[in-house]
């Protein structure tokens, strides 16, 4: 079995890479490699058949020289604090990229959320929430949605931090329904800028949106809305990926009849229009686009070398691996990093908090432009720093995020 990567050092790689560039004053930089505060909590649950289970839980606040932290929670099998402090690093450099005013921070659960039920996923949520009290709140640190968390999720969460305030504040968390102050667009946020990102890379490669042959590895939240809204652009789906395996037709994959098979079924695995393949032997197909959009470390070492692919954008937090990320490179492969694709589910986030602090409602339409402007104008910052330092995206986006960062901590100075 191949070895649990370890995810920090690996997102530390490209924070060392961008400060080739940046030259930051040694304590600064130093700072920058370290997470502010983490928290590791136990949380006891009493399950359906009566017995106890207890389950461990992070939050990790990475930095919050640019404003209060901001991350998901995701509920994982196996997560470890290494993992989550990488990505809340990933949100510091994230939240920085598209220029909004927060700081990152990130949290997770290590259980199986797939096999909990719902008055268990509940008790799970509400007791995390009252150890990560102390820690949280509109103006220190707001959750929000990640794998295997939603809108009900958040929504236990703003319920059970409003009990302990004595009064309501939705701002606590993003990602929450609409009906309780949660933001129009906020669910297919992530997918919208992701698209936004990859039309701008295939305006700068020379390439075309028609018959763009694409897979998608994930269909949770982010793969789902991506396949589905490349393919009403008219990109083919050839490829889908999810925990079961993957399916393949290089004629494409008919996204409303695949959506119905996986409700039905619960896996994409035997679809009438596509071949059963592994996930594996999906990215060793012929595409013009991959995005990896379910787990951390799915392009690694053991597979990166039969990729035959174009682009890559990245759906997931760090779904690629240091050493993969260096032989794609090298393979010429145009990557749209975690930290600038993905941020459109920040942003909303960051839209939604916004409405909350000032109970404002804004329309769809005012949403979608704003996400527009902001996710283009990153692009265009990301892609300008890359060609003038003759770099790979990922080091330009680092260098844009890490900067900023390094920026208002060099500007506050060290307390005390
Ligand atoms: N979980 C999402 C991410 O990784 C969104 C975070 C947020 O909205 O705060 O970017």
């Amino acid at each position: 079995m191949m070895k649990k990567p370890v995810y920090f050092k690996e997102t530390l790689a490209a924070v060392e890479k961008a400060n080739q560039y940046l030259n930051l004053p040694e304590g600064v930089f130093k700072r920058l490699c370290l997470p502010t505060r983490s928290l590791t909590v136990n949380i006891p649950v009493k399950m359906d058949d009566g017995t106890m289970s207890f389950f461990t839980g992070y939050r990790v606040q990475y930095d919050m020289s640019r404003g209060p932290g901001k991350g998901g929670i995701r509920y994982h099998p196996g997560i470890t604090r290494d993992e989550v402090t990488a990505l809340a690093a990933l949100m510091t450099w994230k939240c920085a990229v598209v220029d909004i005013p927060f700081g990152g921070a990130k949290g997770g659960v290590d259980c199986d959320a797939r096999i909990l039920s719902l008055g268990e996923k509940e008790r799970l949520t509400r007791r995390f929430t009252y150890e990560l009290f102390p820690l949280i709140g509109p103006e220190k640190d707001i959750p929000a949605p990640d794998m295997y968390t939603d809108e009900q999720v958040m929504a236990w969460i703003m319920d059970t931090y409003s009990m302990m305030k004595g009064f309501t504040v939705p701002e606590v968390v993003t990602g929450k329904p609409v009906s309780l102050g949660g933001s129009k667009g906020r669910k297919t946020a992530t997918s919208e800028g992701l698209i936004i990102t990859i039309i701008e890379a295939i305006k700068a490669e020379g390439m075309c949106l028609e018959g763009l042959r694409t897979s998608v590895l994930g269909f949770g939240n982010v793969g789902y809305h991506s396949a589905r809204l490349l393919h009403m652009l008219g990109a083919t789906i050839v490829g889908l990926a999810d925990s079961h395996g993957a399916i393949y037709n290089p004629r494409g994959i008919n996204m409303s009849t695949i959506a119905r098979h996986k409700t039905e079924t619960g896996s994409l695995a035997d679809f009438e229009g596509a071949d059963n393949l592994t996930v594996d032997e999906l990215l060793a197909m012929e595409t013009d686009l991959i995005i990896p959009a379910a787990i951390c470390g799915q392009i690694n070492p053991g597979n990166v070398d039969s990729i035959k692919t174009r682009m890559i954008a990245e759906g997931a937090n760090g779904p690629v691996t240091s050493e993969a990320d260096r032989v794609l490179i090298e393979k010429g492969v145009f990557i749209i990093p975690d930290i600038l694709g993905n941020a459109g589910g920040v942003v909303v986030s960051y839209f939604e908090w916004l409405q909350g602090m000032q109970r404002l409602l804004w329309k769809s339409r005012e949403i979608k432009k704003k996400l527009k402007h902001i996710m283009t104008k990153a692009f265009g910052e990301v892609m300008d720093i890359s060609k003038d330092n003759n770099t790979d995206m990922r080091t330009a986006a680092t260098i844009l995020g890490v900067k900023r960062v390094a920026e208002a901590i060099k500007m506050r100075g060290f307390y005390p």
